[in-house]
């Protein structure tokens, strides 16, 4: 303990070498921080910025951990180029949740781009990601970017068909707010504003950890879109529960996840965005799930 003032009855309150814990009912993740950056109770949820120091500056929702400064890349460059760089002719781009910005920066890297709209339901998580996580939320800001602090799934019931060529919903777990986002009826809605040709992507949690909810997830999946156009992808994320991460890629029309655009294409982005996690290969890897996963959803 380096860092020490009093609090009202003469106790040391430590600010230096203090343990952040997320805890679940059976395992448990710490990391040790050198003080809580930002602390507000919103109308959905506690947002906190804690300094920890191995992963720079983390946001955390209801005590879990969303994003860190050091490792966010992996989870912001996989939910948004495997898609992007799968869908022949992306124009327009719906994201879904990510107040943190991550998403919103790495999808604005696609040039060709004419519409991104971000819809995220509370406006404290935009504000302590400008705040202390400068880094992910660089882009919030960008004038490509269409910012609607509003509940996601009223503004999907409200798009009309066919509107949007990519939907990523970047959501939190299915607890609070983000309950609806995993429901059959919101992913209804996702497939009809979808155009032809179009791809929803889904954080689908994880395989080891929330088994149940992941099987859930890839069921009511291939109800909407089709049993062959539905397809899980992995990540390995260190600071979300057991480090092994999930994505469902789903399709509307003929785009194959592994028929992605061409080598060179991809790895020209790849090299041009300054990607750190994803590239041609890894795209392809991804896909290629353990057994046991493979089991899980069939
Ligand atoms: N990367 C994170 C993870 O998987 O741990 C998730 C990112 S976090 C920024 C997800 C965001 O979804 C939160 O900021 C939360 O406020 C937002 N969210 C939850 N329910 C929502 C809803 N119904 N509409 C829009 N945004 C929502």
């Amino acid at each position: 303990m380096r860092d020490e003032r009093s609090a009202e009855d003469g106790s040391p309150i430590r600010t230096r070498d203090v343990w952040f814990t997320e805890r679940d009912d059976k395992i448990a993740l710490s990391l040790k921080h050198d003080g809580k950056l930002y602390d507000v109770q919103s109308d959905y949820q506690r947002v906190a910025v804690y300094n920890t120091q191995a992963y720079g500056n983390m946001l955390t929702l209801d005590g879990m951990v969303m994003t860190t400064e050091v490792d966010e890349y992996v989870y912001h460059e996989m939910i948004s180029h495997v898609p992007l760089l799968t869908h022949p002719d992306p124009k327009r781009v719906l994201i879904i949740g990510g107040g943190d910005g991550g998403t919103a920066r790495e999808v604005l890297k696609h040039k060709q781009l004419e519409e991104v709209v971000m819809v995220e339901i509370d406006d404290k998580v935009i504000e302590a990601s400008k705040l202390h996580l400068p880094s992910i939320s660089q882009s919030l800001d960008d004038p490509k970017l269409n910012l609607i602090v509003d509940d996601g799934i009223k503004y999907v019931n409200e798009a009309a068909d066919g509107s949007f060529d990519l939907v990523i919903v970047d959501s939190t777990d299915p607890v609070g707010p983000a309950e609806g986002l995993f429901s059959v009826d919101f992913y209804k809605e996702v497939y009809r504003i979808l155009s032809d040709d179009g791809i929803m992507i889904t954080q689908s949690e994880s395989p080891r950890f929330n088994s149940k909810v992941f099987k859930e997830i890839y069921q009511t999946y291939r109800g909407i879109f089709g049993q062959d156009k539905v397809h899980c992808y992995l990540a390995y994320i260190p600071t979300y529960p057991t480090g092994m991460w999930s994505f469902s890629y789903s399709s509307k029309g003929k785009a194959h996840p592994l028929k992605q655009k061409s080598k060179e294409e991809v790895e020209a982005f790849a090299q041009s965005a300054k990607l750190k996690y994803y590239n041609a290969d890894l795209h392809q890897a991804a896909f290629a799930l353990p057994t046991f996963v493979r089991d899980m959803i069939g």
